[in-house]
């Protein structure tokens, strides 16, 4: 995978899947604290209207005066939306319900897609290592920001049944927005969530999944894990609340294979 940062060193990377429930937000927050832990200075840009990593991260609803909506909408800059967070270099641009109305908000905007991507580079003496973009579960003009701003998508996918289906509409997204907005967007890759190694439904997604994606799968699996799915009604990342959990030490190992991945190759 070939890292082509925006500007500067910073990688965007949007986290990406239209459904529910399959773990982007964990993955989005664990991920982001993850690499906070090994130094990188990281914003979350929460983009989803329910604002979950925002409130798992510890930015109650009562303080996001200004959030992601602004910057999009508002031309509010970044510099005034990123807010700290518990963990040392991690920020996040918080969530609000206001961005279930962008869509219509922005239906005669000619730059609508646009609008993260100009937020994002306007701020670009922020200084940020990383930007993580938590996606709604939908393929809308909120998620078609965040793959027009990114450099890259990570795709988490559930280790279920009907884990591959919507795929092909995803990776479909992906080429319309290459063709016609980012040309330059990649896939950083493919994450294997809730994994259960004692259900063979799961492992057979597994087998499945790197049959068909190989190459784009991590090797990391995020196994499911009942402190991952706890530490947010704490307002904790997972790797905060309980650091030698499974869960944890998988986002752990996850940031350390993204970083490997990203880097490049040095010939011998
Ligand atoms: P999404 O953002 O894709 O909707 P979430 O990250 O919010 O998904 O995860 C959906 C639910 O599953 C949440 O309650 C979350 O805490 C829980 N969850 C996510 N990943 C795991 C996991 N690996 N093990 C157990 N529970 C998980
Ligand atoms: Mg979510």
């Amino acid at each position: 995978t070939e890292a082509r940062p925006v500007s500067g060193g910073r990688r965007v990377v949007a986290v990406v899947n239209q459904k529910g429930g399959v773990g982007k937000t964990t993955t989005a927050i664990n991920l982001g604290t993850a690499l906070a832990a090994v130094g990188r200075k990281v914003l979350l840009v929460d983009l989803d209207p329910q604002g979950n990593a925002s409130t798992g991260l510890g930015v109650a609803v009562r303080d996001r005066a200004v959030s992601s909506y602004d910057m999009l909408v508002n031309d509010v800059g970044i510099e005034r939306v990123a807010t700290p967070t518990k963990v040392p270099n991690l920020w996040v641009a918080a969530g609000s319900v206001e961005l279930s109305g962008v869509d219509i908000e922005l239906v005669d905007a000619p730059d609508r897609a646009l609008r993260l991507r100009k937020a994002l580079n306007a701020a670009e003496s922020l200084d940020f290592d990383h930007v993580l973009i938590d996606c709604p579960p939908a393929l809308n003009l909120l998620t078609v920001n965040a793959m027009t701003a990114a450099d890259a998508v990570l795709v988490p996918l559930q280790c279920e049944f009907f884990a591959l289906e919507g795929l092909s509409q995803l990776l479909k997204t992906i080429e319309r927005v290459k063709a016609s907005l980012n040309p330059h967007l990649t896939i950083e890759g493919i994450v294997l969530t809730m994994f259960d190694k004692r259900n063979n439904l799961s492992a057979q997604v597994g087998e499945d999944v790197r049959a068909t994606l190989g190459h784009l799968v991590y090797e990391t699996m995020i196994p499911r894990n009942v402190r991952l799915s706890e530490a947010p009604s704490h307002a904790l990342p997972a790797l905060v609340y309980d650091h030698a959990c499974a869960g944890s030490q998988a986002y752990l190992q996850l940031a350390g294979e993204m970083l490997r991945r990203s880097k490049p190759a040095v010939a011998a």
